[in-house]
């Protein structure tokens, strides 16, 4: 049957699932079903926990997921809420202190004072 020729591997249950719910090109190259990171059975096919996406996507969602180990923290080191508007994620995507990052660059800007 043609129709199951991109079926293989341990996506097919989550592809079957999308193929029904979502009416999914199972010969889709391009996306994948990726299964959402708030339900924590890899081999669960609700479809409420499925997407569409790609395998960017997926890796996101796992970046995050290693992610999510740090925002149980409620405190940064030195005791600031790591909450709100506080939070800034860096360009290796961990979260970053605005209120130590501010004391950093103060410290850096006082030193060149006093060099000056
Ligand atoms: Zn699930
Ligand atoms: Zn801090």
């Amino acid at each position: 049957m043609k129709l199951f020729n991109g079926l293989g591997g341990r996506q097919l249950v989550h592809r079957l699932s999308a193929w029904i719910h979502f009416d999914y090109d199972l010969n889709d190259k391009e996306h994948q079903i990726n299964h959402k990171l708030e339900c924590k059975h890899p081999s669960c096919w609700n479809p409420d926990h499925l997407y569409i996406g790609t395998q960017q996507d997926n890796m996101q969602d796992v970046l995050k997921s290693k992610n999510h180990y740090n925002t149980n923290k409620e405190v940064c080191k030195r005791g600031h809420p790591l909450n709100g508007i506080n939070i800034k994620t860096n360009q290796r995507g961990a979260r970053v202190c605005r209120a130590c990052e501010k004391y950093h660059s103060e410290q850096r800007t006082s030193k060149q004072h006093q060099k000056t």
